[in-house]
């Protein structure tokens, strides 16, 4: 057999691809390249799940092939609805033979928070990759006990940030990171909802892990550090509680912290339960500025700078995230803002810093 056709044998081509001139095999090789799917299992079929999976159906890289949940007439429906077979289906207990289920790449949690860590390291050492809903964990020990187990197993672990994905979020960062604004010097973050149902687990510290911060005020401190494209040296922060019955000890219903960059950047930010109508991001440098708002939502995001509006087409952020995680993941493509447990830990290390000036009053030093 001559080299051509050894290498042709090896890269899965056809006899079709053999008869076909160079050129046209190396097409063939490149959109079969591009037919690669992952295959993914969700974990978690509650409201954000629900989304992601039908997100997923218009994915051209990632496809639903497996469900785990606790709830039997949940997975009968999503069965029924997404044509997934008996043998993807799992519960949380047995959820760890999926080891032996060469038809699953991935596992996407969208459970509970203090649920991400623990699922998250089974998952792993199911060998399976892990895709990790936000907050990937409940602090910096936790989410590092995540990096490592997924490094021992050789498998990625990603974080649903699909705001890194977003194009008209992507076309500031371009501008930022061009120099279009100049030196910028200030953030401003403002992320928040008026929380409903007080039994709800985002306001059960034992799932949650916390309150407003850990759910929506971690858009404020990531979109800080793309936006400004640094990572803070120190921390201050301050809490307010209205109604500390609704939230309880550890669950945070208003924080406003401030961050302090290298560059001599600071952002200024608010996380809360409270009030309605918060999301937003303002960048201003010395020579202009980018605001986004809504920034942080479903979308469409809308985004202008002191040059005019930005144009960019919506997409469904959770199916640009799934082409791309299936890009990063099948392919080793690496993306302009990294969506990677390192990327989670910077996060939560900020997490623990807000937390910890808000109990002792003091400026938190990161670096
Ligand atoms: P949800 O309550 O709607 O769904 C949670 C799911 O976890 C449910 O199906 C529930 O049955 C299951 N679950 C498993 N074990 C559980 C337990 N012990 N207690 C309670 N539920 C349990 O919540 P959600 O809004 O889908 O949020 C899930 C995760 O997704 C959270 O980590 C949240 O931060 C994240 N999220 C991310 C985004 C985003 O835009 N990236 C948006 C919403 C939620």
């Amino acid at each position: 057999m001559n080299s051509r056709r050894i290498f042709l044998r090896r890269a899965g081509l056809s006899g079709l691809a053999l008869s076909l001139p160079l050129s046209q095999t190396l097409a063939a090789m490149e959109s079969q390249k591009d037919d690669k799917i992952l295959r993914v299992a969700i974990m978690g079929l509650g409201s954000y799940g629900s989304r992601v999976a039908e997100a997923m159906v218009n994915s051209k890289r990632a496809k639903l092939v497996g469900l785990i949940s606790g709830t039997p007439s949940k997975v009968e429906t999503w069965k029924q609805k997404y044509g997934i077979p008996d043998k993807n289906c799992y519960n949380y207990e047995n959820f760890d033979q999926i080891k032996n289920n060469p038809d699953i790449d991935a596992v996407y949690v969208i459970t509970p928070n203090s649920l991400h860590k623990p699922y998250s390291i089974r998952v792993a050492k199911a060998g399976k990759h892990v895709i990790c809903e936000k907050p990937m964990a409940l602090n910096e020990a936790e989410g590092r006990e995540m990096v490592a187990a997924c490094k021992t197993a050789g498998v990625h672990l990603l974080v649903g940030y699909r705001m890194h994905f977003e194009a008209k979020t992507m076309e500031v960062v371009r501008q930022q990171r061009a120099g279009e604004f100049g030196k910028t010097l200030f953030f401003q973050g403002l992320s928040g909802f008026i929380i409903g149902d007080p039994t709800q687990w985002r306001l059960n510290y034992e799932l949650a892990g916390g309150g407003s911060m850990m759910d929506i005020g971690i858009y404020s401190i990531n979109g800080a550090r793309y936006m400004l494209g640094e990572e803070p040296i120190w921390v201050t922060a301050q809490e307010v509680k209205t109604d500390p019955v609704k939230f309880k000890e550890g669950v945070d219903e208003t924080i406003t912290f401030q961050m302090g960059f290298p560059s001599g950047a600071v952002a200024s930010c608010l996380s809360t339960y409270a009030l309605n109508n918060l999301d937003k991001f303002y960048l201003n440098g010395t020579k202009g500025f980018a605001e986004m708002q809504p920034s942080t939502g479903y979308g469409p995001i809308k985004a202008w700078t002191n040059k005019g509006p930005i144009e960019a087409e919506h997409v469904t952020h959770q199916t640009t995230q799934m082409d791309e995680m299936a890009a990063i993941i099948l392919d080793g493509k690496k993306p302009l803002i990294p969506v990677d447990g390192e990327e989670g830990l910077k996060d939560l290390v900020i997490v623990d810093a807000i937390y910890e000036a808000v109990k002792t009053g003091k400026k938190i030093r990161l670096a």
